[in-house]
C-alpha cells in the first residue's frame, strides 16, 4: 500500500509527459488543440494544491478521526493480518460508492458547485482530468465513501484507493483514442467518458463509473458514443471564461444567488441547494433530466 502511495505521489511528471505527448499528436495529425482550456487546468490544479495543504484531508478524513468504532477489523497496508482480498473488496466498494458519488455529484447541486468545474472545459484532453474544483473536501461529498470506514477499513486507506480510481481516470479524457473493443463492455473508456463529458441532451447524466462501467449498465445510466452525433464538451450553458477564481466559483455564485433570492421559504430554499441542478420553484429552467427527455421521448 505504501509503494501504491508514493506512485501517486509521484504521477505528475508522467502524466505531463503523457499529456504533452498528446498535444504532440494532436499537432502532427492536423487535430484542434485548445491550449487556453489546457492552462486553465493546470490553474484549477495548482490552486487546488495550494488549498488542500491549507485546510488538510478534508471532511472524510477529519470526521473519521472522532469515530470511536469500525464494525470490522480490515487492516490494508503492512500491518498483521492484512491480505490480498481486503485491498480488492476494497477496490472494488470504492469503484461501486465512486459511482454513487459520480451521480449524486451531479443529481444534488450542492455537490454539483463544485463537479461542474470539471466539466466547464469545452474541450477535452488529459488535463481536463486535472480541472477538479478546489471545494471538494469542503462540500461533504466524500462522505458517501463514509459507510466503507465504519465497516472497517482506514479513511487514509480509502483516499489511497480512490486516488488510484482518479489516476486511472486520467488516460480516458483523450479524443485520440477510438473504440477499445470488448474491453467497453465491462472497462470505463474514453469513448464512455467522452459521452459523460457531452453536453447534448442525450449524453446528458451518463457514464458516472471510475474504473469500471458495469454500474452504469447494471442502474440503467449506461449511454454509448455514437458517431451520428459528435460530443460537444462542456457545460449545457457553455461557460467562456478565463479566471480560473471565477471558472472554480461560478457555480457557487448562481447558488448563492438563489439563496439570497429565496431564503424566506424553506421549499424554495432546499431546491435551489439540494434540489437537481436547473431546478427552480417555478419551472422556468429545467434539469438535464427534463432536457434529456424532451430529446428521448419528445
Ligand atoms: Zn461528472
Ligand atoms: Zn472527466
Amino acid at each position: 500500500m505504501d509503494a501504491v502511495f508514493t506512485t501517486i505521489a509521484y504521477s505528475s511528471p508522467v502524466l505531463l509527459t503523457l499529456a504533452a505527448i498528446e498535444i504532440y499528436w494532436l499537432k502532427r495529425h492536423g487535430r484542434p488543440y485548445r491550449a487556453r482550456d489546457s492552462l486553465l487546468s493546470l490553474a484549477d490544479l495548482a490552486i487546488r494544491r495550494v488549498v488542500s495543504a491549507v485546510i488538510g484531508g478534508g471532511v472524510l478524513i477529519t470526521i473519521a478521526r472522532w469515530i470511536p468504532f469500525r464494525w470490522l477489523d480490515l487492516p490494508l497496508r503492512s500491518e498483521p493480518g492484512w491480505n490480498w482480498l481486503n485491498i480488492g473488496i476494497l477496490v472494488l466498494a470504492v469503484e461501486f460508492f465512486y459511482y454513487w458519488f459520480h451521480r449524486w455529484s451531479h443529481e444534488i447541486r450542492w455537490f454539483w458547485a463544485t463537479h461542474a468545474v470539471h466539466h466547464s472545459s469545452n474541450s477535452m484532453s488529459l488535463l481536463t482530468a486535472e480541472r477538479l474544483g478546489w471545494t471538494q473536501s469542503l462540500s461533504g461529498a466524500a462522505l458517501t465513501f463514509f459507510p466503507l470506514v465504519l465497516l472497517g477499513f482506514k479513511a487514509q486507506d480509502v483516499s489511497v484507493v480512490l486516488s488510484l480510481n482518479l489516476l486511472y481516470q486520467f488516460w480516458l479524457h483523450t479524443e485520440v483514442i477510438g473504440d477499445l473493443g470488448w474491453f467497453e463492455s465491462v472497462f470505463n473508456t474514453p469513448s464512455h467518458h467522452r459521452v459523460h463529458h457531452g453536453a447534448n441532451p442525450r449524453y446528458l447524466d451518463a457514464n458516472y463509473g471510475g474504473i469500471l462501467i458495469i454500474w452504469d449498465r447494471l442502474f440503467g445510466t449506461f449511454v454509448a458514443e455514437s458517431s451520428a452525433e459528435p460530443v460537444r464538451f462542456g457545460l449545457v450553458k457553455p461557460l467562456v471564461s478565463n479566471n480560473p477564481v471565477y471558472i472554480a466559483l461560478h457555480e457557487w455564485m448562481n447558488v448563492a444567488k438563489d439563496v439570497s433570492s429565496h431564503w424566506r421559504s424553506p421549499k424554495r430554499l432546499l431546491g435551489y441547494l439540494f434540489g437537481p441542478p436547473g431546478w427552480s420553484h417555478d419551472g422556468s429552467r429545467l434539469t438535464s433530466a427534463q432536457m434529456k427527455q424532451r430529446v428521448v421521448d419528445p
